[in-house]
């Protein structure tokens, strides 16, 4: 059955995110044919859309005004919920984001309709339906919508594959001005810290550090293996606890979800708050002087010794490839 798609496409400094390219392959195996249109929300346009059309929209819808800047979630869901009412999609798709994670209940209740959120796999085969974990990623269940009403879904980023960009496509692009009915505005965010420069959540490698890094200088030597490998710095809640690591680092349940193509944990035991965000990552290396430490069971490859003599020699083993 084929179904009319709407994408929200999240964008940030000017840039279209790269889970959105993600949910819009997801959007393709929905539609089924049918159209997929965009959604993007920015200050200022400094980019090219038509990578959305490459990926599969048919339409694209843009909304640009400096109300966009900073994001305020009333307004974007007060102007996404016009769009829809102009659109009149089957579906609406976010990314798994902070953004996704917010906007999409908001709407669903403005909608009335239902939401699936954080969904790793999608099945076509007798109706539509949804894989997500649940109990901390212990396991998974499968849902789909009961009727054929309005469906909301948030795609948990790093898990789908994109597909090839087809460049030849073009789509529309249609500017759009909503009415302005919000009666909260945005003036100010003040950001407390920037730590990491690469988003953990869509990052392809991750560098992770817990208490066995012992301090926050003992984050040095991490710092200097994701630089070579141009991987995003995490941490357990362990050491976010102990202030050796700020909590926007965290991962785990309370912390970020991730599922980078590689994953290397040093100094952390693998409780299962932590395992909960990051035991769908490809390849986990673990590095921990304890041979018995539970982060063992979902490592693919183990190193048991001291943190502080194996991330230095790894550094310097790439640094000479
Ligand atoms: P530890 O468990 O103390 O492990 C430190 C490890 O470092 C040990 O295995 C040790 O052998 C090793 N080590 C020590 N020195 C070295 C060295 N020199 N070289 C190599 N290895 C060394 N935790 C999260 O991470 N994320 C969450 O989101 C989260 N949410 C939680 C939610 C709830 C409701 C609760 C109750 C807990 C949550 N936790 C979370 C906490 C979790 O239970 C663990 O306490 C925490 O993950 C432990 O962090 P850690 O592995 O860094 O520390």
């Amino acid at each position: 059955m084929s179904r009319n798609v709407l994408v929200f496409a999240e964008s940030r400094n000017g840039e279209i995110r790269p889970v959105v390219l993600e949910a819009i392959t997801v959007a393709t195996l929905i539609a089924d044919g049918a159209s997929i249109t965009a959604v993007v929300m920015c200050d200022q346009i400094s980019m090219d859309l038509q990578i959305l059309a490459h990926y599969g929209a048919d339409l694209i819808f843009v909304l640009e005004d400096a109300k966009y800047l900073p994001y305020c979630s009333e307004i974007y869901a007060q102007a996404l919920f016009q769009v829809i009412q102009e659109v009149h999609p089957d579906v609406i798709l976010f990314s798994h984001t902070t953004i996704g994670k917010e906007l999409a209940p908001q709407l669903a209740s403005m909608l009335k309709a239902g939401l699936i959120s954080d969904c790793t796999s999608i099945s076509n085969k007798d109706g539509l339906s949804f894989i997500r974990p649940v109990y901390a990623g212990k396991a998974y269940e499968r849902k789909r919508f009961i009727g054929n009403e309005l469906m909301l879904l948030t795609i948990r980023p790093n898990t789908f594959k994109k597909r090839n960009p087809d460049y030849n496509r073009k789509a529309n692009c249609v500017s759009f001005v909503p009415r302005d009915n919000v009666v909260s505005n945005l003036l100010q965010t003040i950001v407390k810290n920037t730590v990491d420069v690469i988003d953990l959540t869509e990052a392809n490698i991750i560098v992770s550090g817990g208490r066995g890094v012992k301090s926050a200088a003992g984050f040095a030597p991490l710092r200097e293996l994701a630089s070579v490998l141009g991987a995003a710095v995490g941490a357990s809640r362990g050491a976010c606890d102990l202030k050796y690591s700020d909590y926007s680092m965290q991962i785990g349940q309370t912390g970020k979800v991730v599922t980078p193509d590689l994953y290397i944990a040093c100094g952390i035991s693998g409780a299962i708050q932590h395992l909960a965000g990051m035991s769908n990552s490809k390849i986990i290396v673990a590095i921990n002087t304890d041979p018995e430490a539970p982060i063992f069971k979902v490592a693919d490859y183990g190193i048991v010794g001291d943190l502080f003599s194996v991330v230095p020699m790894l550094t310097m083993e790439l640094k000479k490839m």
